[in-house]
């Protein structure tokens, strides 16, 4: 377990903005884990960190922070239909997503590109292209950090919802996930339900294959995502609201060209990104925080920007959209 005192945490946050913590713990093996309850950690402020992809740090953290570096993809079970993987926390995504196409396991392809590590996969039950990742976890391993009890959660009770689950509500700020196990098909089968990946097959006329899927997704997201290596940033910044079919009618009246989906009885969800295009706020730079020109649901750094700049953007994109169409839109990032 590495252990340090005072710690920069600016190239451990996708946004790359700086503050520092008071301790830095990065737990390197499951064993490891008891001692961060004999040291006393979670009697003071703590947060369990991933890589970082997902948060926004507005200051400094007076506090612990535990970063889950472990390693580790075990095939557990295997049979000619499919396999079930567990997986360490502190395993990156884009491996586990390689190791699946390497072995001909369907089921994360249209997840390829997402940063981060496997641990935080379903705390906001990630998803992109059609897919989520509660689609093919089997459960999710760790331990409730308030009773120090292990868990095993399986997929139905982790209340998996767009962009949350019961690590994100009801549990929040009280696990530490270990491992997660996912079961994936191999047997081919494909989500093409995502209008641009369906049309990009097309037009590029390939063939059907895991490897083709998954490039094709990484290229279309490379073409609109900000290159985490040079411009910060942690993804899609808003969820996309759902609201009543009645506040989606009422719109259309003023903006004939609003985007809607199906999500549930009575309601659907609208692109957050399209209504911020609409506010006017689509590339718009202050300072060095910004809305990425190719992708409006991105808050960038653009080099210097503090955590308390971006956050007072985005709270000036929430008003301008609130003020446009009267919908509140939420962060997906977590503030810190
Ligand atoms: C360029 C870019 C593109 C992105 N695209 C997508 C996308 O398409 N779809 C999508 O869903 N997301 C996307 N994201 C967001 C992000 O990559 C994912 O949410 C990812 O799962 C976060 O992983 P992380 O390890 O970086 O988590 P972190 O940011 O480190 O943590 C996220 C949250 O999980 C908690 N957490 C982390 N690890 C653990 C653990 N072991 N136990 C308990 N809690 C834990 C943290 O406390 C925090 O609340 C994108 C981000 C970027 C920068």
């Amino acid at each position: 377990m590495k252990d340090i005192q005072n710690q920069q945490l600016k190239s451990y946050n996708t946004f790359m903005v700086s503050a520092l913590c008071d301790r830095f713990v990065q737990v390197e093996e499951d064993g490891e884990i008891p001692r961060l309850w004999e040291e006393g950690i979670f009697g003071r402020p703590y947060l369990v960190l991933g890589g970082g992809s997902n948060i926004l740090f507005t200051q400094d953290f007076h506090g612990t922070i535990i970063q889950m570096c472990t390693r580790g993809i075990v095939v557990i079970e295997e049979d000619t239909n499919s396999a079930l993987v567990e997986v360490a926390a502190g395993v990156d995504w884009a491996d586990f997503v390689d190791f699946c196409i390497r072995n001909h396991y369907y089921g994360v392809e249209n997840l390829i590109g997402i940063p981060g590590r496997v641990g935080s996969s379903p705390v906001q039950n990630i998803g992109a292209y059609g897919v989520e990742v509660k689609d093919v976890i089997d459960s999710v391993i760790g331990f409730r950090i308030s009773s120090q009890k292990p868990f095993a959660l399986r997929n139905e009770e982790c209340a998996f919802g767009y962009r949350s689950s019961i690590f994100k509500t009801e549990w929040k700020n009280d696990v530490l996930i270990t491992r997660v196990r996912f079961r994936l098909s191999k047997i081919p089968h494909f989500t093409l339900t995502y209008q641009a990946l369906s049309k990009e097959l097309e037009n590029r006329k390939l063939e059907l294959t895991l490897e083709n899927i998954a490039a094709l997704v990484k290229s279309i997201r490379d073409a609109k995502l900000p290159d985490i290596t040079k411009i910060g940033c942690a993804g899609s910044f808003f969820k996309n609201p759902v609201v009543d079919i009645s506040v989606r009618d009422r719109l259309v009246e003023q903006v004939p060209q609003l985007v809607s989906y199906p999500a549930g009885e009575g309601k659907v969800k609208l692109a957050a990104g399209q209504l911020i295009d609409l506010a006017g706020m689509k590339g718009v730079r202050e300072g060095d925080a910004g809305v990425y020109p190719l992708q409006a649901l991105v808050i960038v750094n653009y080099g210097n920007a503090s955590g308390t700049e971006i956050c007072n953007f985005y709270q000036k994109i929430q008003k301008e959209v609130f003020n446009r169409f009267g919908i509140f839109i939420e962060p997906e990032v977590n503030i810190e």
